[in-house]
C-alpha cells in the first residue's frame, strides 16, 4: 500500500495497491494556488484574534503553561494550525512516521480557535433544506461519517471527557420560511439515503418544553460534545512525536531552500508544511479567492437550576439545529447549560469588538426569552465570534499546493467531521497510502473561484439578509 512520499508528484498522486499494481490519483495539486505561493516568503497578515475565550474554553481549568516555539527548531513536519485539521494531520503523520518529528504549531491555545468555540455538533450529514450538489454532498456525507466514526474511537480510546453524547440532532421550523426550509431537509435526507422521521408541534415542545417551534425532523448519527474539551482532549493524547506549540503566531513562512515559519521568539526549519489555518490560509496565500468567511456568534449560559431546567422539556439534553440558514442553533447541554447561536455576518478579519459581543448577548437574551419566556436573565459564562468557511459548490480545499506545502481547509456543512477525516487523509496522501476513502476525498471538486471583495461582501451581505433569532 505504501508508495513514494507524495511530495514527488506534481499534478497526480501515484499509489501502489497491495498487490504492487501502480496507479494515478489525480490530487489538487496547484488547485486553489494563488499568485503569492510563487513567491519566496508568505507573510501571514491580519493574524487570528478570537477575542475573548469562548463560554467552553473557559468552563475548563487553566491549562498548564504553553510550549511556545523558542530559538531554533527543526522538525520533519510542521503543520500550521491547531485546529481539528491541523490536529488531525499531526496526529495522523505521527502514527504513519513514527520516527519523524512532527511539529504543531498555533497562534493560540489550543480549544481557543473555531474548533473549540463551535456549537459542538459532530454531523454525519448536515444541510439547510434541499441538496444543491447531490454528488458532492454524497461524497461529504461519506467522508463526514468516517470523521465522526474516528473522532468516536479517538475520544472512547483516550477517555477524553468531552460530555460525548449520541442524542443525534433535530432541525426545527419556527416561521413559515423555516417550513418550506423543512420540507427541503427532508426531501434533502432522501436523496442522500438518511433515515428521519418527522415530529409534530406538541412533539417538539415535549422535548424542549417551549411552544415556539412549529415543526421538526429528527435524525441520529451525529454526536454533541464540548467541543473546547475535545480539543484539549485531542491535544493531550497526540503521539509522542508530534510536539505542540502554542501562543506561537507563525509570521511567515521563507521559502528558500525548505520552509523556515517564523514566530516571534523563534523559527521552525522543515521541509514540509501543512497549513491548517482554515479561513486564514486564504490571507497566505492558498484559496485566498474560494472560500466566503463568515462570522456566527453564540453564548452558553451558567448551569441550570432544577427549577429552570425543569422548562426545558423532558429529557436531559438536546440538540436543535436551525432548517433555515438564518435560525438559531440551540442546545441543552448534558451539564445543563443553554447554549444559543445565531446572527451570520459577512466577515473578513474575524475580529468582534465588544460593542457586537455585548449587541450579540443581547440577541442571545431575546432568542432564549422567545423560547422560554422565565428565562430571559440567566447568566452567561460567557459571548464570543468566530468565522465559518462555505464554498460556492461545497467544494475541497485539500493537497499539495507547491513543492512540499500542503494545505486542507474544511469549509460548508459539518466542517468539524470533515475537517477531521480530511486531516488524517490529507497525512496519508503525504505518506503515500492509498485508500477508497482518499479516492472519495481527491473526487470532490476543488473549491469553485468567488468574486473579490467589495463584491463579495455585497453579495454575501445580500444572501444572508437579517439572521433571524
Ligand atoms: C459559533 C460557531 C458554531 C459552529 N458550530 C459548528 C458545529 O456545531 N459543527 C461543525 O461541524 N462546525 C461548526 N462550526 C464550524 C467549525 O467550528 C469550523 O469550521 C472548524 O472548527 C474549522 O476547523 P479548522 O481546523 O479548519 O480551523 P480552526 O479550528 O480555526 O483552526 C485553525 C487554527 O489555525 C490557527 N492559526 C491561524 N493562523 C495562524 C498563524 N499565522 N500562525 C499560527 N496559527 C495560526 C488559529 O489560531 C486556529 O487555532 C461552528 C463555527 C462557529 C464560529
Amino acid at each position: 500500500m505504501v508508495a513514494q512520499d507524495a511530495r514527488d508528484f506534481q499534478y497526480r498522486a501515484r499509489v501502489e495497491d497491495s498487490d504492487g499494481r501502480t496507479y494515478h490519483v489525480p490530487c489538487k495539486t496547484a488547485r486553489g494556488t494563488d499568485d503569492s505561493m510563487a513567491r519566496r516568503s508568505i507573510r501571514a497578515r491580519d493574524l487570528p484574534d478570537n477575542g475573548p475565550g469562548s463560554g467552553w474554553y473557559r468552563c475548563l481549568p487553566e491549562p498548564p503553561p504553553a510550549r511556545r516555539v523558542t530559538g531554533d527548531i527543526r522538525a520533519d513536519y510542521a503543520v500550521v494550525g491547531a485546529g481539528i485539521c491541523g490536529c488531525s494531520v499531526a496526529r495522523r503523520l505521527g502514527e504513519l512516521r513514527p520516527d519523524a518529528s512532527i511539529a504543531l504549531v498555533d497562534a493560540a491555545r489550543l480549544g481557543h480557535g473555531t474548533s473549540g468555540r463551535n456549537a459542538g455538533f459532530l454531523l454525519d450529514h448536515h444541510s439547510h433544506g434541499g441538496v444543491d450538489h447531490l454528488e458532492t454532498a454524497r461524497k461529504n456525507d461519506r467522508l463526514s461519517a468516517a470523521g465522526t466514526s474516528w473522532l468516536r474511537e479517538l475520544v472512547r480510546d483516550h477517555q477524553i471527557r468531552c460530555q460525548w453524547s449520541d442524542w443525534g440532532r433535530v432541525y426545527v421550523a419556527a416561521t413559515p420560511a423555516g417550513l418550506d426550509a423543512l420540507a427541503g431537509v427532508g426531501s434533502g435526507f432522501d436523496a442522500l439515503a438518511v433515515d428521519w422521521q418527522r415530529l409534530g408541534r406538541d412533539a417538539v415542545t415535549r422535548l424542549t418544553g417551549s411552544g415556539y417551534y412549529l415543526a421538526g425532523i429528527r435524525a441520529g448519527g451525529s454526536a454533541l460534545v464540548q467541543p473546547a474539551a475535545m480539543m484539549r482532549g485531542l491535544g493531550t493524547s497526540l503521539p509522542a512525536n508530534v510536539e505542540l506549540y502554542e501562543d506561537s503566531p507563525v509570521h511567515e513562512i521563507d521559502t528558500r531552500g525548505g520552509y523556515r515559519l517564523v514566530c516571534p521568539e523563534g523559527v521552525i526549519a522543515t521541509g514540509t508544511v501543512i497549513l491548517c489555518t482554515h479561513v486564514a490560509a486564504g490571507r497566505m496565500g492558498v484559496a485566498s479567492a474560494r472560500v466566503v468567511p463568515v462570522a456566527t456568534f453564540a453564548s452558553l449560559t451558567e448551569p441550570l437550576s432544577d427549577h429552570q431546567a425543569a422548562m426545558l422539556g423532558n429529557g436531559s439534553e438536546f440538540g436543535l439545529l436551525p432548517a433555515h440558514p438564518n435560525g438559531s442553533t440551540v442546545r441543552l447541554t448534558r451539564d445543563r447549560r443553554i447554549l444559543m447561536r445565531n446572527s451570520l455576518r459577512y466577515s473578513r478579519t474575524g475580529r468582534y469588538s465588544t460593542a457586537l459581543i455585548e449587541e450579540m448577548a443581547a440577541v442571545h437574551r431575546r432568542s432564549i426569552a422567545a423560547r422560554w419566556p422565565d428565562l430571559g436573565d440567566v447568566a452567561f459564562t460567557g459571548t464570543w465570534g468566530g468565522v465559518l468557511g462555505f464554498t460556492r459548490n461545497e467544494g475541497a480545499v485539500f493537497g499539495q499546493f507547491r513543492d512540499g506545502l500542503f494545505a486542507l481547509v474544511s469549509p460548508d456543512a459539518a466542517p468539524m467531521t470533515r475537517g477531521a477525516i480530511g486531516g488524517k487523509l490529507l497525512a496519508e496522501l503525504i505518506c503515500g497510502h492509498d485508500s477508497d476513502l482518499l479516492r472519495v476525498m481527491l473526487s470532490v471538486p476543488a473549491a469553485a473561484r468567488i468574486p473579490p471583495d467589495p463584491l463579495l461582501r455585497l453579495l454575501v451581505n445580500r444572501r444572508l439578509g437579517r439572521s433571524s433569532p
